[in-house]
């Protein structure tokens, strides 16, 4: 329910740092209970649906998990039905063409919508549903320099950010009664902690090396994919190249390729397409071999995860919080940032509901949506003997048992649809491993097929 300005409210003014995902909704749930919150971006953002210079990943596969897909329906009323009607595709989540191990799931309906967008327009479609809050404001094409603080006691009190498009501008403050950095991967929090006397937050970091290579295309015959919005062969240890293939808005298809471990797709458009034919697989290939390209092959190389432990730290400035994958950012391939983004705000909403929010028990909070989406992504990464990182014991038991699982999903449509519930962050992981799906495991699962000998 929206605050009545003078009744509930938290303050004057919030500023978000960041106009991408977790910035909008972070502003979203802000303007519930701040009289005028500003998005600062240095980024062109309205209207915009094409990749943009802050947000490379954009040219890049995006899936929505079912978890993000309610929580926009919830955040924004009839969100999905709006993007329907904007020409985004949908399906049931376990009825893509999914494979592990080179072995197609049996598909099992879940009732978990997966929008299929390309991620600017999903981006601009959330922008849009933003806008329609009249105390958001948008600083686009504004470069955030620094934070501003009180004297003596770290505070902090707003901004400072500078105008891209006037050539010589000053820069400005803009006064804040709560800063939220939303900047990405790429935050300076951390260096600006250290900076003004706070201690920086420990960075826990999983090499992946992982590159996508991604190209767009238009099919000539749709009937190739025998009505499949999407077909994802997924990298595992025994078969690491992967991709994600996918009908979106504008009937045209998306199609990145995942090399993980210094393996890369090449941009090159013959490399690209040998590269598609040595998925385990011939479905990706099959279906883009004969269709025709709409750009060039595009690569993003993402060398880590790194998961930022905000929630030791002792002391923390006031009035500041951090969110998105300013706080974490998960290996891509498991298609979590944007839902974890969403699952923050939805905390963040908690805590305004008691308060102005308090910086160390929200980052606690955070930190304990973050735990299982990472224990997800860096447990599977950590399933391929080169990644580094520190094994618990129980790892290897979980792999093996996530090997079984993924093998009985080729059999049994139950496993699959308890799997998309967990992977899409509706479901707890434990779920799992309860009696009853254990012994489906068992009964329907069989050691993963090991990749064929390389060239
Ligand atoms: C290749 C790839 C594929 C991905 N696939 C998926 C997927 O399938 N599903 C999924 O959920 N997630 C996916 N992600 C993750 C997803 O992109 C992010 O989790 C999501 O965008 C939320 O990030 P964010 O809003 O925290 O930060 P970002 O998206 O990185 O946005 C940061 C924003 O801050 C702005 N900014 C930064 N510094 C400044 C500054 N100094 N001044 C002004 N503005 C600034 C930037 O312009 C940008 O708009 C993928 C990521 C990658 C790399």
């Amino acid at each position: 329910m929206r605050a009545d300005v003078g009744e509930g409210r938290m303050g004057e003014r919030a500023v978000v740092l960041g106009g991408s995902m977790a910035g909008l909704l972070a502003a979203r749930v802000l303007a519930d209970a701040y009289a005028e919150v500003v998005i600062v971006d240095r980024d062109r953002l309205t209207g915009v649906t094409t990749a943009r210079r802050g947000v490379p990943q954009g040219r890049h596969v995006h899936g929505l998990l079912a978890r993000g897909q309610q929580i926009l329906d919830e955040l924004f009323p009839g969100f999905t039905e709006r993007a329907v009607a904007a020409g985004v595709p949908t399906a049931d989540l376990g009825e893509l063409r999914w494979f592990f191990g080179g072995r197609r799931t049996r598909p099992s309906p879940t009732g978990l919508i997966c929008v299929s967008a390309d991620r600017p327009v999903l981006e601009n479609l959330v922008r849009e549903s933003v806008a329609g809050w009249k105390n958001i404001a948008f600083a686009e094409e504004t470069d955030i320099l620094e934070l501003l603080t009180a004297d003596g006691d770290g505070r902090v009190t707003g901004v400072r950010v500078q105008d891209r498009t006037a050539a010589d501008s000053a820069s400005r403050a803009i006064a804040a009664d709560l800063v939220v950095d939303c900047t990405g991967r790429g935050s300076r929090t951390p260096a600006w902690l250290e900076e003004h006397g706070f201690s920086r937050p420990v960075e826990q970091r999983i090499k992946i090396d992982l590159t996508y290579t991604t190209r767009h295309y238009r099919l000539p015959d749709e009937s190739i994919l025998c009505g499949d919005l999407s077909i994802n062969p997924v990298s595992t240890p025994s078969h690491p190249r992967g991709a994600f293939f996918s009908r979106v808005d504008g009937g045209r298809c998306i199609v990145s390729l995942t090399g993980v471990l210094g393996d890369a797709a090449p941009t090159d458009p013959e490399g690209f397409l040998d590269w598609a034919r040595s998925l385990a697989v011939p479905d990706v290939y099959e279906v883009i071999k004969d269709a025709e390209p709409l750009d060039d092959p595009v690569s993003f190389t993402y060398p880590a995860s790194i998961r930022r432990h905000y929630e030791h730290l002792e002391r923390f400035p006031d009035r500041l919080l951090v969110m998105g994958d300013a706080f974490c950012s998960f290996n891509p391939v498991y298609g979590q940032g944007m839902t974890v983004a969403a699952l923050e705000a939805l905390t963040l909403r908690a805590h305004l509901e008691r308060g102005v929010p308090e910086p160390l028990p929200f980052l606690k909070d955070v930190a304990g949506v973050v735990e299982a989406p990472w224990q997800i992504s860096a447990g599977g990464d950590l399933a391929f003997p080169q990644v580094e990182g520190p094994r618990p014991p129980e790892l290897e038991m979980t792999n093996a048992y996530m090997g079984l699982l993924q093998s009985a999903m080729t059999r049994d449509p139950a496993v699959t649809r308890a799997f998309m519930r967990v992977a899409g962050l509706v479901d707890p992981a434990p779920g799992l491993m309860s009696p009853e799906m254990i012994y489906r495991v068992l009964k329907s699962g069989s050691p993963p097929v090991p990749a064929p000998a390389a060239g």
